[in-house]
């Protein structure tokens, strides 16, 4: 897993980052990687930081075809 300092602009290799539950804004309780980096110490994040991914269990989109009353 690839992280990139944005102190020292240091790109490393961390192969027990941890994970750190954040709050967005939007999206409330997310969580993401991170890893102290070896330079500086800072702690830093993934070098690509996908989308935030939510605490809660997403359920599974209603996959409703129309053979049911729900959607007429
Ligand atoms: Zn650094």
């Amino acid at each position: 897993m690839k992280f990139f300092c944005t102190e020292c602009n240091h790109e490393f290799e961390a192969d027990k980052p941890s994970k750190k539950e954040y709050k967005d804004y939007i999206l409330g309780p997310c969580w993401k990687y991170v890893s102290d980096c070896p330079k500086c110490g800072q702690e830093t994040n993934e070098k690509i930081i996908p989308k935030p991914q939510k605490l809660t269990i997403s359920y599974p989109q209603n996959s409703c075809n129309g053979d049911c009353n729900c959607c007429g």
